[in-house]
């Protein structure tokens, strides 16, 4: 019998998963990747010294079973997020930050050993390169008798049995054009379908030694005054090399790289003395620059909305063409546990 023919749009954890479930089930895919890099919202950049930082996923804990299932069937070791010292909290910028211990009994976070991308990198040899074809961004997808042909920016087409996209929905009905429409109200909901952490900025200061620790602070700070709004210690596993890494105030977009860090190592300073303002690098990513990711909703969208509706389940097209990612996941959408329990439930249907 022919095999069938699956094309997969969008090589972020929820298609490379996807992707690696259906070859185990026997099928021939392709992965189709707009951007010249694979990981989509998962990116960890290295530093000079040992430090790997993640711009994008970084944390899950004990709640997110499937990506944890996933991680120990292809034994990628993890560890607990460091917390332990003295933490911050900045309620107003004229008076000192209040200090506060996180207890060693608080459910803990993990952080992938090597990085996020260590699962990234994993899947891709599991697949195998070759399956997947990057800088090809799809922008029409066409039903034609019995399959789609989906077409990219430079007009070359390809054809397959099956079509799963698992770009953002919001972007995804913003930026491709369907033949033939989509339902007006899948239109309409995927619009108001909130895309996770689309608005952040993730910063990250690597050090040459973790003087934070060694004043027996933990790295762990949260402010409402400030351009840091939270952050963590980013030490790797094997405590080798050292980065300071969180979240930026997302108004702070407006200004230049330049001025966030000023004010990024001027807050570091203030609190955790001198020592901060020897750093290695800076780094950092405005996720709401980046086109395969964010686009500005229509009307005000919070966090999480319609996220898991029911109206992603159902496939489209006489049944071809599968709309998934990780928002489409009724279990902790929005997350990597999401993008994984995404690609389960697809490929339940193959
Ligand atoms: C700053 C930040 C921090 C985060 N922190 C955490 C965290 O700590 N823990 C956690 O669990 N999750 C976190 N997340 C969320 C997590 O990254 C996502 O849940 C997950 O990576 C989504 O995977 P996905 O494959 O569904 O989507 P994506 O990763 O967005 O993948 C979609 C892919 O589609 C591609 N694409 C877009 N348009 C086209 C096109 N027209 N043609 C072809 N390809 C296209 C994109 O380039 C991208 O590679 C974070 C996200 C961000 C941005």
């Amino acid at each position: 019998m022919k095999k069938q023919k699956v094309i997969i749009i969008g090589a972020g954890l929820c298609g490379l998963y996807t992707a690696f479930l259906l070859q185990k089930k026997g099928m021939e895919v392709l992965l189709l990747e707009a951007n010249t890099r694979i990981g989509g919202r998962i990116k960890t950049i290295t530093g000079t010294t040992a430090v790997t930082m993640e711009m994008g996923a970084t944390w899950f804990g004990n709640q997110h079973s499937q990506l944890l299932e996933v991680l120990r069937s292809l034994e990628i070791p993890y560890f607990k997020q460091h917390t332990q010292g003295i933490s911050l909290f900045e309620t107003m910028s004229f008076v000192p930050p209040q200090k506060f211990e996180i207890s060693d009994s608080e459910e803990p976070s993990f952080r992938i050993e090597g990085g996020t991308e260590t699962l990234i990198k994993r899947l891709i040899s599991e697949i195998g390169i070759q399956n997947i074809k990057t800088n090809t961004k799809i922008t029409v997808i066409k039903e034609e008798n019995n399959h789609l042909i989906v077409t990219d920016s430079d007009g070359k087409s390809y054809s397959a049995d099956k079509v799963i996209s698992t770009i953002p929905p919001n972007l995804l009905v913003n930026s491709v054009v369907f033949e033939p429409n989509l339902p007006e109200n899948f239109t309409q909901l995927a619009k108001k379908t909130h895309t996770w952490m689309g608005e952040s900025i993730k910063f990250a200061v690597e050090y040459k030694t973790p003087f934070w620790k060694q004043n027996n602070y933990s790295g762990t700070l949260f402010s409402q005054a400030s351009i840091i709004q939270e952050m963590y210690d980013h030490s790797t596993a094997d405590n080798s090399g050292f980065a300071l890494k969180g979240f930026l105030n997302g108004g702070t977009a407006v200004l230049s790289m330049e001025e966030r860090k000023e004010k990024v190592i001027a807050q570091l300073t203030t609190f955790f003395g001198p020592e901060a303002k020897d750093y290695v690098a800076y780094f950092e990513n405005v996720w709401r620059k980046e086109p395969l990711t964010f686009q500005p909703y229509e009307q005000l969208v919070l966090a999480h909305q319609n996220n898991g509706h029911s109206l992603f389940k159902k496939p489209f097209q006489n049944g071809k063409l599968y709309v998934s990612g990780a928002e489409t996941a009724t279990q902790n959408p929005g997350y990597m546990d999401g993008a994984i329990a995404a690609a389960k439930t697809i490929a339940l249907e193959f």
